[in-house]
């Protein structure tokens, strides 16, 4: 079994409890690597180490432009490198190899993205009201930023913050989810490759209580970004706010999909499976419920059964492969048991409903991909988010009864709208409370297109051009240019 240590300061460190834990292989559901069980003595050591790096040495001396550098570099050693990165993945989670090889050869761009941003982000002059003043602003990291990934897409999701903090100038602690941490791991000895200062990037592993909360808690953090539940991330925003320190947050979704009858029918039946089925549900943005306009209905729905049908379960490792294993045992029972839930409340199952056990999916966790027709939108499972391969579909008679229950949930993180009527699909865009609307496509994105929350789903955005000032603070600066001191009790 692989063994690994934690990187901290440029060095690979033991963790201070003396103790690893195993992670497991979904696909076989046998433990595969010893994780480093970091605790509050780890959490501190890096924020200590990743706060000298902030405030000494060459870091803080160098220009945005050799940060960009650096952050060009190291996209270049991912993509070097995508087909480790992807396998290690694979082992650790169970994504599929073939959305591995896309997903590693895409993280690239975000550190040649925000590499090329790093140089570009400008004060400005104010054109000040008063008379014998310069004022101009300028902006500058914050300072420690804590990163705190989950299970689903790790690496991608380590991009989207590294990045943009990296090329604002601040320094970094990851914090990978206790599942899957081998690939932060993996992927930290490219940033040492790529000449990173010792400090700069850290990683601590571990179960969130022992290392995450120590690492939120600690005096010297000063932003957290956090993507996974809403439970965890209002935990982690209560904290924070007692330390006033900054919070980004990705959160939950119980996304709409939503079909009008004028849409091309085939291309919104492929929008709702990978919605649903591909990445096995476990995505933030999966369109979990599938709102269909009532006079397509039916017919939608057994097109849909017959598309969904085909999908292959089995080995993440084989390109062949379309819906691989659930990536922890814990969250396995879940979506067992929402589809109890579903069951119970009534909701008409029309396929899947249960453990997989076909023989290509062997010992894995693997949960048969589940459709639900006659779904309220009342109902717990139209309601709470499930994270796994179950869909629900809620039929609507309009435009107005569409918005309606489309937005009738806590979440806003995702929507997509299939329609060929461009006025509906602008109507739609402008009315549903959420971050990203996408029109006949779904589960769209890009290093360069803000991604984020309204509602429950989060608070920030991440990628684009905005996302590098999530981790950059505006200072003013006032210059006398030569007014006299006047009565030094009168405000200027
Ligand atoms: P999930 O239920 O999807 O695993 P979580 O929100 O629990 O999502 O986990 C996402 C990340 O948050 C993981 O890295 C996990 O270790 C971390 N985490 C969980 N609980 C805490 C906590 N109390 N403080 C800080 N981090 C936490």
């Amino acid at each position: 079994m692989q063994k690994y240590q934690m990187y901290i300061g440029g060095e690979w460190v033991a963790p201070s409890s003396g103790t690893w834990f195993e992670s497991f292989n979904p696909f076989t559901g046998e433990p595969w690597a010893l994780i480093p069980r970091g605790n509050a003595a780890d959490a501190d050591h890096a924020v200590r180490t990743a706060h000298a790096a902030f405030t000494d040495g060459p870091w803080p001396q160098m220009t945005a432009t050799q940060r960009g550098a650096l952050l060009r570099k190291l996209g270049d050693l991912v993509a070097q490198n995508a087909q480790h990165l992807a396998e290690t993945e694979v082992r650790d989670n169970g994504k599929l190899l073939a959305e591995m090889a896309g997903q590693l050869n895409y993280v690239p761009q975000w550190y040649y993205y925000f590499g090329g941003l790093a140089d570009k982000v400008q004060g400005a002059v104010i054109p000040l009201d008063k008379k014998g003043y310069f004022n101009f602003t300028r902006y500058e990291p914050l300072g420690v930023v804590v990163a705190i990934t989950p299970w689903n897409s790790p690496l991608m999701l380590t991009a989207w913050k590294l990045a943009p903090a990296l090329a604002a100038g601040n320094t970094v602690v990851i914090k990978p989810s206790e599942f899957t941490s081998a690939s932060a791991l993996e992927f930290v000895k490219l940033v040492e490759q790529a000449g990173f200062p010792a400090g700069v990037v850290n990683v601590v592993t571990g179960y969130g209580k022992e290392a995450g909360m120590p690492l939120v808690e600690h005096p010297l953090t000063a932003k957290i970004t956090f993507t996974g539940s809403d439970a965890t991330g209002r935990l982690i925003a209560e904290t924070a706010a007692r330390g006033f320190k900054k919070v980004g947050l990705e959160l939950g979704g119980k996304s709409p999909n939503i079909v009008f009858e004028d849409a091309v029918i085939e291309d919104a039946v492929n929008g709702a499976v990978s919605g649903i089925f591909a990445a096995t549900g476990q995505t933030c943005i999966a369109g979990s419920r599938l709102l269909l306009q009532e006079s397509i209905h039916d017919d939608f729905v057994e097109k849909l059964l017959t598309l969904a049908k085909t999908a292959k379960m089995g080995n993440p490792m084989s390109l062949e492969t379309q819906v691989g294993p659930v990536t922890t045992q814990p969250q396995y029972q879940k979506i067992l048991s929402y589809i109890d839930v579903a069951k119970n409340e009534g909701a008409t199952l029309r396929m899947g409903g249960g453990p997989a056990t076909r023989p290509e999916c062997g010992k894995g966790w693997f949960v048969e991909p589940t459709i639900f027709t006659g779904v309220d939108n009342n109902m717990r499972i139209a309601q709470e988010e499930v994270f796994g391969p179950v869909l629900s579909i809620i039929p609507f008679k309009d435009e107005e009864d569409a918005v309606r229950i489309a937005n009738d949930v806590r979440f806003g993180l995702g929507a997509g709208v299939w329609t060929r009527d461009v006025g509906r699909a602008i109507r739609m865009s402008e009315r549903i409370k959420a971050g990203t609307v996408w029109v006949n496509t779904y589960r769209a994105v890009s290093f360069m297109s803000p991604f984020g929350g309204y509602k429950d789903s989060g608070v920030g955005r991440e990628n684009g051009q905005s996302a590098i000032y999530e981790y950059l603070q505006m200072k003013s600066v006032w210059i006398n240019t030569g007014v006299k001191t006047g009565n030094p009790f009168v405000m200027r």
